[in-house]
């Protein structure tokens, strides 16, 4: 009987790795996996997908596990580094860093290497979070073409604040900015699109793409499930009925008896919690596949359980199977239902969900 696990199928990793390329053939793919990609293992999903143009992750350290462990793509900080003692890693481990701030420039300006370094100038078009404002960013394009050891000629990106809302043209004014600052220099590669660039913003789609969300098969917009553009769910989260019992009309269940039967039927208690990454706000009435069938959540959810409401009839026994979110059951459903985001049901659970990786997620 298996308790938490997310069964991760790296046959539909691959597959959303080639969808996403088809999208913007000319394009090399980041295949980002920071915060321990989304949830279902940075080291496993890098090594699965070995023949990525590049990997991305957020902190340094993140990038040297990858190292530690053997992935030879490249490697981009997606935050740059923090610290100057960061660089010599940068070229002992070969990372590439982005360069969001003055604070990055200087530290590097007094660093000394015999090495280049590749770095990418990130642009601040509107955004407003990381990145050099555009009345300042001729000055640190310059700045860093003339040191020695920064391989040349640099690489520019930036990042959308509103890719994902297709009928706001804020996503085409960053495109816009970002092109009237590179459109007379020469550059080296150019990157804008993160998944809602991939998907829905081809004016966005460059030299390389950056594809998070949906490399793990989830649609970055609530409207839209990933399916829909030949995706496929990477991650099934799985647990197991651990009781079905018999619980009478107007009784209620769990924590503060929030849910009061309204006849009397079957529930099951499955194996999975908050204390698993399963939201404590996920509500009453999201679906849970129990045996294949989708039956309601029920009560609050626990620590290490949840109820669900089997129904009258139910035939299910303890042992059986319980889908949370997967390939019948898009997270993307889940997240709608409860108002969180999938990004952060994906990247919430916890050490005690087993991670167990397979080639085909059986049908
Ligand atoms: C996390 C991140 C991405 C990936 O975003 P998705 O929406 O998951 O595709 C791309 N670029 C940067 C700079 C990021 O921080």
């Amino acid at each position: 009987m298996k308790a938490a696990t997310a069964v991760i199928d790296c046959t539909a990793l691959n597959h959303n790795y080639k969808i996403l390329k088809s999208i913007s053939p000319h394009s090399q793919l980041m295949a980002v996996v920071k915060a321990n990609g989304y949830g279902h293992g940075a080291l496993e999903i890098a090594k699965s997908l070995e023949h990525a143009d590049y990997c991305g992750v957020a902190r340094i350290d993140e990038a040297l596990a990858l190292r530690d462990s053997g992935v030879t793509a490249p490697i981009l900080l997606l935050e740059g580094f923090v610290s100057k003692n960061c660089l010599p890693k940068l070229v002992t481990y070969q990372l590439e860093t982005v360069i969001h701030c003055q604070e990055q420039l200087e530290m590097l300006s007094e660093f000394k290497t015999d090495q280049k370094i590749k770095v990418w100038l990130k642009l601040d078009t509107g955004m407003h979070r990381l990145g050099i404002r555009l009345e300042d960013a001729e000055g640190v394009f310059n700045a860093l073409n003339a040191l020695p050891f920064v391989e040349q000629p640099i690489n520019i990106m930036t990042h959308f604040a509103c890719s994902d809302e297709l009928d706001n043209d804020f996503t085409i004014q960053q495109i816009a900015e970002f092109d009237r600052f590179t459109q007379s220099k020469s550059i080296g590669k150019s990157s804008l699109a993160a998944s809602g660039g991939i998907l829905f913003w081809p004016e966005s789609r460059r030299s390389l793409n950056r594809a998070g969300i949906v490399l793990y098969g989830i649609s970055p917009i609530a409207e839209q499930e990933a399916s829909t553009f030949g995706l496929a769910p990477v991650m099934q989260l799985e647990s197991s009925l651990i009781a079905v019992r018999k619980h009478l009309k107007s009784e209620c269940v769990g924590y503060n008896g929030i849910w009061q039967s309204t006849r009397d039927t079957t529930i099951g208690v499955v194996a999975i919690g908050y204390g698993d990454g399963y939201n404590r706000s996920i509500k009453n009435g999201t679906p849970v596949l129990v045996n294949g069938r989708e039956v309601p959540l029920i009560g609050r959810v626990s620590m290490d359980m949840i109820t669900v409401d089997l129904g009258p009839d139910a035939t299910d026994k303890v042992g059986d199977q319980v889908i949370l979110w997967g390939k019948d059951l898009p997270v993307e459903r889940i997240a709608k239902q409860s108002g969180l985001s999938p990004y952060e049901l994906i990247t919430q659970l916890t050490s005690r969900v087993k991670l167990e990786y397979i080639d085909n997620l059986a049908p």
